[in-house]
């Protein structure tokens, strides 16, 4: 099978080309040429501006060259989606850019069906893209707006404001880096604890009704990709704040020493859960949004004017962080 018979048959889809243009069930209009000519072309919505992300997977660093395709596809566009849904932005299209080994059906069906449910379930379009022979390679680009001058950044923490973490009642920070260490055969674990936290590595959920719900509410907000800590680090920075970070809330993972399920909450990193600050007396808009997105809002620390991050333990000891967040290149 040639490069094109390839696109057409697994990513080019037929219903787009009576989508553009109309609504047609779908709210959507951003995309009015995808697939199939040199350039695609977006219309934008009035009043809106675009926020535009890139996240490559590559084998070996970001996933297990034995993972299932349909949970390869399903993440490479999740890990996307979870940068707009940082930004409080909806997704609205996107491009593929795949360099692939070798033409493999049975693969190239699996991805794209783990590819196009997630992408369906945002009304996130395929544009456009390239395919390539190489190391198994996949760079997607996501496209979403926002309402002008709403964007959620980095910068905006102040001090004396909260500082929240997403989850969901099973799903919590740290379990996607347990996986990560049974799979690599690091942590002894039973196969019942791999089975109950793999999907956070395989198949994470990007929290995009939320990340939208807290526009307007969160000063600053970041999606946790490399640890808690450290991404929390980024904020401080953007922000020339500090914060006082609570260890209370880590629930202790079954079968895990609890020193263990600490680390891998604060510097787990894989965790597509959004970060943020809010001022105190938003927490009545925040309890309604975390009801509507249906995700749990932990309240995990304040923002501080001294600068640096303290942690304090359960019983309110200051705590010293011996772990460091994933960075590549990096020294550990
Ligand atoms: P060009 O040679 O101009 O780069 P290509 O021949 O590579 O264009 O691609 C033909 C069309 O198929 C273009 O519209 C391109 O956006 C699209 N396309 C190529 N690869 C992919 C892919 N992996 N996913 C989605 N669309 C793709
Ligand atoms: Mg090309």
């Amino acid at each position: 099978m040639g490069e094109f018979d390839l696109i057409e048959r697994y990513f080019r889809r037929r219903d787009l080309a009576e989508r553009t243009g109309k609504t047609g069930g779908s709210s959507n209009t951003s995309v009015v040429h995808g697939i199939g000519d040199d350039c695609a072309v977006l219309q934008s919505t009035p009043g809106m501006q675009w926020c535009i992300s890139s996240d490559m997977l590559v084998q070996g660093r970001h996933f297990f060259a034995d993972v299932h395709p349909k949970h390869l596809g399903h993440k490479a566009l999740a890990v996307n989606l979870s940068d707009l849904a940082a930004c409080g932005a909806q997704p609205r299209a996107f491009t593929l850019a795949l360099a692939l080994p070798q033409v493999d059906e049975a693969w190239l069906e699996g991805f794209s069906q783990g590819l196009f449910a997630l992408a369906d379930a945002h009304d996130c379009i395929l544009m456009g893209g390239d395919t390539s022979s190489g190391p198994l390679n996949i760079c997607i680009t996501v496209f979403g707006e926002v309402p002008a001058g709403d964007a959620l950044l980095r910068s905006g923490a102040k001090v004396g404001d909260d500082i929240y973490v997403s989850g969901t009642q099973l799903d919590c920070v740290g379990q996607a880096r347990c996986a990560l260490e049974i799979l690599q055969g690091r942590i002894k674990a039973d196969a019942s604890l791999l089975d109950s936290v793999r999907h956070r590595l395989e198949l994470p959920t990007p929290r995009v009704s939320l990340g939208m719900g807290l526009r307007g509410i969160a000063t600053a907000c970041i999606d946790l990709s490399d640890g808690l800590l450290g991404d929390l680090g980024h904020i401080l920075t953007a922000s020339h704040v500090g914060a006082l970070v609570q260890t209370d809330w880590i629930g202790k993972v079954r079968g895990l020493p609890l020193a263990q399920a600490h680390e891998f909450a604060l510097a787990g990193g894989d965790d597509y859960e959004l970060l943020f600050t809010a001022p105190p007396e938003r927490r009545a808009a925040l309890q309604a949004v975390a009801q509507r997105s249906a995700t749990v809002l932990t309240r995990v620390g304040q923002v501080t004017q001294e600068l640096g991050l303290r942690l304090l333990s359960p019983d309110g000891q200051a705590m010293t962080k011996n772990f460091t967040s994933f960075e590549h290149f990096g020294s550990v």
